[in-house]
């Protein structure tokens, strides 16, 4: 069995989750890098590989249960656990749109992505992560989900969205549900910042290696370290 720390972060091709792979690949995990696309997937591989870090490839779609199957078949075949799952993956849905303008459909894809996705992964991944001595889970969540945020006075964390907010708030009270039920594993949820990303056409402020702080804070949290919060890079986020 690897002495290695053994992650699998989703959505990992691009964006936050391919800096959160490098940043977890440099403090000596190995990294499974999951991606929708396959091909993307083993680019990315590829690229982290060049960089010193020890990645490989996993299919992963976390609306398929298919797939997702394959990747834990993946985990177990190879390692026999899992360490630390970053749920990363996500998608924005119509953006920007009031409440009043999204569609039922609109609310069932980006649930199904940022909300059901996560519960499909974590659920089949939970096996393989009770073998872990240290099992950690990540789930990406974002400021705009925090309530406490979303009706503060200040509007940075205001703007009405009808599906991708919403979604990001359901993560979080998921998150809060197996932070009390999985008492030997550590599960947090993360805010990365506003990020330029394919996710808002690159008009975030922060790199995505800044964007990655949290997660990979989160990700090698110590025994003593949280479990069932919201976080960002500087400490919590109110829910
Ligand atoms: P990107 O669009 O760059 O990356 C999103 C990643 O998720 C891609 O790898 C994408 O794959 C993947 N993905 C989407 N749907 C699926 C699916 N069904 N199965 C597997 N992978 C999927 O965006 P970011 O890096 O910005 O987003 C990463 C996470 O951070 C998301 O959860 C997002 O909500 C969150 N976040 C981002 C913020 C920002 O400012 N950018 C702010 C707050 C939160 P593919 O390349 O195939 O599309």
């Amino acid at each position: 069995m690897s002495e290695k720390t053994i992650a699998l972060v989703t959505g990992a091709n691009k964006g936050i989750g391919y800096e959160i792979a490098a940043g977890l690949g440099t403090l000596g995990m190995t990294v499974g890098v999951g991606a929708r696309d396959a091909e993307k997937g083993e680019e990315a591989a590829a690229k982290l590989r060049a960089g010193g870090t020890d990645a490989f490839a996993v299919p992963l779609d976390v609306t398929d249960d298919e797939s997702v199957a394959a990747a834990v078949a993946l985990f177990e075949d190879r390692f026999g656990r899992l360490d630390v799952l970053v749920n990363n993956a996500g998608i924005a849905g119509p953006w920007p749109s009031s409440p009043s303008a999204t569609t039922a459909q609109d609310l069932r894809d980006v649930v199904e992505t940022n909300v059901i996705g996560v519960v499909r992964v974590t659920n089949a991944l939970l096996p393989l992560l009770r073998r872990s001595e240290h099992p950690r889970i990540v789930n990406q969540s974002s400021h705009v989900a925090s309530l406490t945020l979303q009706t503060s006075t200040d509007s940075a964390y205001g703007g009405p969205n009808g599906a991708y907010t919403p979604s990001k708030t359901f993560l979080n009270a998921i998150t809060v549900q197996y932070a009390q039920e999985l008492s030997g594993i550590k599960v947090n949820a993360v805010c990365p910042g506003y990020v330029a990303t394919d996710l808002n056409g690159f008009a975030g402020t922060d790199t995505p290696a800044d964007g990655a702080r949290a997660a990979i804070a989160l990700a090698t949290t110590g025994v003593d370290g949280p479990t069932g919060g919201l976080f960002d890079h500087a400490g919590v986020v109110p829910w």
